[in-house]
């Protein structure tokens, strides 16, 4: 069904963004995007430093035809390519609503929530071993990391929940149960990385929940399962940002490859309904990186890193906490948008026909 608000029209205008169909999916350009959000770069530029300031509030795309974009120096995968069309290169309104806009303006994030506890998941655990190296399994090394991190959170005053706090076997949907039985709380999933038969992959990755109508980061195509709504979706702007932040505290650590923010319906994801995010904290598979893994320094300083980023995540919510006055409540409120904000409700298009196809 068509609104005033999201035209499927090609070329059609609403308030400060002209929306375009192709094959029935709906974009903006990117000059449109750097318009609206007053960033201060556009730069198409193939094969670019793959590292950018934080600071510097941009979109950078990998090429014109791409799903790696740099949001704010931090690499994230869109849900569909970028296209060209009549000259201009666009970005779907999916991934302007479900990736640019959350992250770029945090602040406007609907139902964003501050939070007092953060339910630390590691994953694995008992005959489930996870990913292996010569020295160690990936289930003892996400429980250390996990451990470590409950130590930096408890220091800053969170409470914490572990799903485990031994070697034992935890089936996937009872770890997110765990955060969805509590208030102010979100979900941390901890894991290392296999490289399917590739020793050489490398790097660090964290992923969100994919959006309603959208393939996962590893899928290439829509298919019709991805239009099934699913528990995890109700925060997914949150998760998104809150996996920015902590890749972003990630990266800034060590000077590891940035294998981006990425997107899946794993099923601790799936199924959270809290804001809840999965760190590949590297590679077991890789030869390096597994003696790096298996040292307790990079492992503390992982933990240190996550904690810096829910920390960064959770200032944004600093007005919403129990005890901040009215007063602090519009300190603490960024400058007041007088823009319209993007349109926020996504319809997945029933019809699925990527171009090309
Ligand atoms: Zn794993």
């Amino acid at each position: 069904m068509l609104c005033h608000k999201c035209p499927a029209i090609e070329g059609r205008s609403s308030g400060e963004w002209k929306l375009y169909t192709i094959n029935g999916r709906d974009y903006v350009t990117v000059e449109n995007v750097i318009r609206f959000y007053e960033l201060r770069h556009n730069s198409i530029l193939a094969g670019a430093a793959r590292t950018e300031s934080p600071a510097a509030k941009g979109l950078r795309l990998l090429s014109s035809d791409t799903r790696e974009v740099y949001l704010s120096g931090v690499r994230h995968w869109l849900c569909f390519p970028t296209e060209e069309f009549n000259g201009k290169t666009m970005i779907s309104r999916m991934d302007l609503v479900k990736t640019i806009e959350p992250v770029l303006r945090p602040h406007l994030i609907k139902g964003l929530e501050w939070f007092n506890t953060v339910v630390i998941d590691a994953g694995h655990g008992g005959h489930d071993r996870g990913a292996k190296s010569r020295f160690g399994f990936e289930k003892e090394y996400t429980l250390d990391t996990a451990r470590r991190l409950k130590i930096v959170l408890e220091a800053a005053e969170f409470k914490t929940v572990m799903t485990r706090n031994s070697d034992v076997f935890i089936a996937l949907d009872r770890r997110a149960a765990v955060a969805n039985r509590l208030d102010k709380a979100i979900f941390v999933s901890i894991h290392f990385n296999e490289g399917a038969g590739n020793s050489a992959a490398s790097g660090i990755e964290v992923f969100a929940i994919t959006p309603r109508g959208a393939p996962s980061t590893a899928d290439s195509s829509l298919k019709p399962s991805h239009l099934n709504p699913l528990p995890g979706n109700r925060t997914d702007a949150a998760s998104v940002m809150l996996a920015a932040s902590v890749h972003r505290a990630l990266l800034a650590n060590r000077g590891q490859i940035d294998r981006g923010v990425k997107r899946a319906r794993f099923t601790v994801l799936a199924t959270c309904q809290k804001p809840a995010i999965l760190v590949e904290g590297g590679f077991l598979s890789n030869p390096s990186e597994a003696r790096m893994i298996a040292t307790t320094a990079y492992r503390s300083a992982l933990a240190r890193s996550i904690a810096k980023g829910i920390l960064d995540f959770r200032e944004l919510t600093l007005g919403k906490a129990p005890n901040a006055s009215s007063g602090e409540t519009a300190d603490t409120e960024p400058v007041v948008m007088t823009k319209p904000r993007p349109v926020t409700s996504q319809k997945p298009t029933l019809i699925v026909t990527p171009p090309g196809e």
